[in-house]
């Protein structure tokens, strides 16, 4: 089959590779000159590494990627350093990054919002039943279970830290699963991670995929059985499109 994916992140590279080894012509569009998508980073020429244009990681238990990276060949390249994980309070830093530590952050008290604290973590961490957790968003469920001190606290600044004005709006199984994966170490990819989209750009380019930079799609018809995929004045048909 004739198979376009629309993106060059790491999700259209990922079901390129699978659907080229699986026989398929495949052609990418991506309307950045770059791949790597949201994980994608930038370096000056002096730079060894590049940086992230949002901070990434992988955490230990992110199997499938790492799996991956290993059939790639490129496992000597992912690198699983610890970081130290502090907290900030009351202008001092606090190591956070165990349980024990944890228990000895000040920030909580020694009382019941500790004990809050540890269960829902411990609850978060041993639950699969991320179906029940998807019904509710973080903002409500932290603020039932884990209490309002806890949550205003710990979870709040860490929400809107990351989403800004929609820390509200965010799922609370997307949480779970933070809390769920969460290993201490964190990885990255030697170069950065834009490293190993260029790498992995290549590999695709080796096996016959066409990667197709500056090639944004404006349209995907249907025309006699087959899709037509559009964008800057030309199109083209395939038999499968992957948006
Ligand atoms: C702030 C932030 C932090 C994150 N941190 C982590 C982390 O630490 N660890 C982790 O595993 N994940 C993290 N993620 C999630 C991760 O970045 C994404 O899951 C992943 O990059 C998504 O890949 P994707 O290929 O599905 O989509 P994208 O990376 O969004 O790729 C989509 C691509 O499609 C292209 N495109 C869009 N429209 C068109 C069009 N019309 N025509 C042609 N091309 C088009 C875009 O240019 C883009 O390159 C983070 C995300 C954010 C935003």
């Amino acid at each position: 089959m004739r198979i376009a994916i629309i993106g060059a992140g790491f999700g259209g590279m990922a079901a390129a590779y699978d659907l080229k080894n699986a026989g398929h012509a495949v052609t990418i569009y991506e309307s950045a000159n770059y791949v790597g998508g949201l994980a994608s980073g930038f370096k000056e020429p002096h730079w060894d590494w590049s940086v992230e244009k949002f901070y990434h990681h992988w955490f230990q238990t992110d199997h499938e990627i790492l799996d991956l990276v290993k059939e790639l060949g490129w496992e000597d390249k992912v690198l699983f350093p610890r970081p130290l994980t502090v907290m900030y309070h009351n202008g001092k830093f606090y190591p956070f990054d165990s349980i024990g530590k944890a228990l000895l952050f000040p920030g909580l008290g020694f009382g019941l919002d500790k004990i809050r604290f540890g269960f829902v973590g411990l609850y978060l961490r041993l639950t699969n039943n991320w179906k029940a957790l998807e019904k509710v968003t973080a903002d409500a469920w932290m603020l039932k279970w884990a209490g309002k001190d806890v949550y205003e606290k710990m979870w709040k600044p860490l929400l809107i830290g990351k989403f800004g004005p929609f820390y509200r709006d965010v799922n609370m199984a997307w949480m779970w699963a933070r809390i769920k994966a969460r290993t201490t170490r964190l990885g990255t990819f030697e170069g950065g991670f834009q490293r190993f989209a260029d790498l992995f750009a290549e590999k695709l380019r080796e096996m016959g995929v066409e990667i197709r930079l500056g090639a944004r799609v404006d349209s995907i018809k249907r025309e006699q059985g087959r899709l037509r995929v559009g964008g800057g004045g030309e199109s083209e048909a395939f038999d499968k499109v992957l948006v």
